[in-house]
């Protein structure tokens, strides 16, 4: 049997603290077909993140560079930062027959829906306004300004969950990882995707 796949790009949103990262690094940890779009931003670095893994970390002189090449699938400014998806390296792995995953708020996931009508959208929401605000602080990697900026976009980002194709709610954390992860098997046997050649039939 011969077998062909085509990649797929993967959107991942929700409110700032709903788990999106922690639900990615698990996927990426056990799917090795799916790889990470690494985001350009001009927000600053926290500790622990690696520029070039986890962003692109730039000024916003060269987000403007970027920008006027081109260079973007998307952008928008997001808690009062700039991010944007290098379109050229997720056109290079889907080439590939690699699955894309982007982290991203949702005015760019929807404007890559638009873009790219075939990616497969997925919105995580936490299990209670509460646990978001709790979840936002026991992360520590925000001052209080930030957290309450973050709080107060989540209604809106909420707002927006009938554009997607599934939603998941982050609650237990390995129950939301399992839909996640068989959202993702079951998208790559579709037959838009995945192209087996039984040779002796
Ligand atoms: P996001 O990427 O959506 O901003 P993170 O993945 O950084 O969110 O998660 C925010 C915080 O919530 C982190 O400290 C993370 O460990 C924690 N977290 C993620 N999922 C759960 C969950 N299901 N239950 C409790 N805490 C969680
Ligand atoms: P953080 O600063 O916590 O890493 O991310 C803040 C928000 O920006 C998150 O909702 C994250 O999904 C989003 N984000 C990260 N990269 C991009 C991107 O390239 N484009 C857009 N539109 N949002 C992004």
């Amino acid at each position: 049997m011969k077998e062909t796949r085509k990649g797929m790009l993967i959107v991942v949103s929700g409110p700032s603290g709903t788990g999106k990262g922690t639900l990615c690094e698990k996927l990426l940890a056990n799917d090795t077909s799916v790889r990470f779009s690494v985001s350009a931003t001009t927000r600053s670095q926290r500790e622990g993140e690696i520029d070039g893994i986890h962003y692109h970390f730039m000024s916003d002189e060269r987000f403007d560079e970027l920008l006027k090449q081109d260079a973007f699938l998307e952008h928008a400014t997001v808690h009062g930062h700039r991010y944007g998806t290098l379109t050229k390296p997720i056109d290079e792995g889907i080439e590939k027959g690699q699955n894309i995953l982007l982290d991203i708020d949702s005015q760019g996931a929807i404007n890559v829906m638009k873009r790219r009508p075939d990616c497969v959208s997925i919105f995580i929401l936490p299990p209670s306004g509460n646990a978001l605000r709790v979840r936002l602080h026991t992360r520590n990697t925000d001052d209080p300004a930030e957290i309450r900026r973050r709080l107060a976009n989540a209604p809106g980002e909420v707002a927006k969950l009938k554009l997607y194709d599934y939603v998941v709610i982050n609650d237990d954390l390995e129950m939301a990882y399992e839909q996640i992860y068989h959202i993702v098997q079951a998208e790559k046997q579709k037959t838009c995707r995945y192209f087996p050649v039984i040779e002796d039939l």
